[in-house]
């Protein structure tokens, strides 16, 4: 095996936060182990496009704290091709990149995988996108802060629902993994949650509403994930109100906001612990893995087990807990 002189380091997929503070703590491991280091700009569009920088430790300083991602995100159609692939590894070699460090959700890693076998080159993946849904890790970078982020703003709309007797219908992401749905919605105290892995009959939730209804409560509010099975909130506000017109319904979906923000604390330090267990890991000679947190140990998986493992399970146990504690 000879040993990795130049890192490549990329995001990809749905921007997180953390992954600045993941850049930060890649590059400077791998400068502390002697090597160069190149960023990539826009993901795998960028190896196709030759968008490459030399970075130094300078080029990381004061990012920690920043959402998003200095080194820009991308969804490259072209990577999925043969010959995109295959442009991306001339360019890459020559640069003179000779191992990857990849940030993103399982659309990269499974690119990562397909790249790595093709060209014979070593790739270790980091766990970072919001929905909390790899295999591999206990949690994502960005996870953390997009569930804070809707925790806050659920409070700020109990603030008016409260006001106006209303019934509030509130959309967050995860279209395969109602995880954020899940936890933002216990935490927030929502009367219902409505996930992707679980279908809800509006029966059924019109039966939980009607016991808030009968309990006085002074507002409502319903957890929406978006990929939930009766076509989101605006869809279920509806068939709600169908039913319940004696309510004021009203719908906020909180779309892309969910995604920005300054990382949480949880999320900085996990990130720097993944991006510097990434960087140990693949100049150790570690390919074709991802870098997880299993308990409180950083763990590697396989990319082909974190992609052919479902990472959520849902558990009935918190379902029911949500409507004990709704009454
Ligand atoms: P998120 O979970 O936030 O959506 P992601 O990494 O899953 O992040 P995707 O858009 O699914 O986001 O994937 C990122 C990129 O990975 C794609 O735009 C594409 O370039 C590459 N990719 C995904 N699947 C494949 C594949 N089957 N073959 C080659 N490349 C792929």
């Amino acid at each position: 095996m000879q040993s990795i002189k130049k890192v490549g380091i990329f995001t990809s997929g749905g921007d997180a936060p953390g992954m600045n503070a993941c850049i930060r703590a890649s590059v400077r491991t791998a400068l502390h182990a002697g090597k160069s280091v190149v960023g990539v700009y826009h993901g795998y569009q960028g190896m196709i496009d030759s968008n490459f920088e030399e970075m130094s430790s300078r080029s990381v300083s004061n990012i920690i704290q920043l959402g998003g991602t200095i080194l820009k995100t991308a969804r490259c159609k072209a990577f999925r091709t043969k010959e995109g692939r295959q442009q991306a590894y001339d360019n890459i070699k020559t640069a003179g990149i000779d191992g990857l460090i990849a940030i993103g959700g399982d659309g990269t890693f499974t690119g990562a995988e397909i790249f790595s076998r093709e060209h014979n080159i070593p790739v270790v993946c980091i766990p970072g996108t919001i929905d909390n849904d790899l295999y591999g890790s206990d949690f994502t970078l960005g996870y953390d802060t997009a569930t804070n982020t809707v925790i806050e703003a659920i409070d700020k709309i109990r603030d008016t629902a409260a006001s106006h007797d209303r019934l509030f219908f509130v959309e967050v992401m995860g279209r395969d993994s109602g995880c954020i749905a899940l936890n933002a919605g216990i935490a927030g105290g929502a009367e219902a949650i409505l996930l992707p892995e679980k279908a809800t009959a509006i029966q059924d939730l019109c039966s939980q509403l009607e016991i808030a209804a009968k309990g006085n409560k002074a507002s409502t509010i319903v957890i929406v994930a978006e990929g939930e099975k009766n076509g989101g909130a605006y869809n279920v506000a509806k068939a709600v109100k169908d039913r319940f017109d004696f309510y004021d319904t009203k719908v906020t979906i909180l779309g892309h906001l969910q995604r920005g923000g300054s990382p949480s604390s949880f999320d900085r330090v996990l990130a720097s612990r993944l991006g510097f267990a990434a960087v140990r890991h693949l100049l150790a000679g570690s390919t074709r893995v991802m870098v997880g947190l299993w308990g409180n140990e950083i763990r590697t998986t396989p990319l082909e087990e974190a992609l052919n493992n479902k990472a959520f399970k849902l558990s009935e146990d918190m379902l029911e807990m949500v409507e004990v504690l709704s009454i």
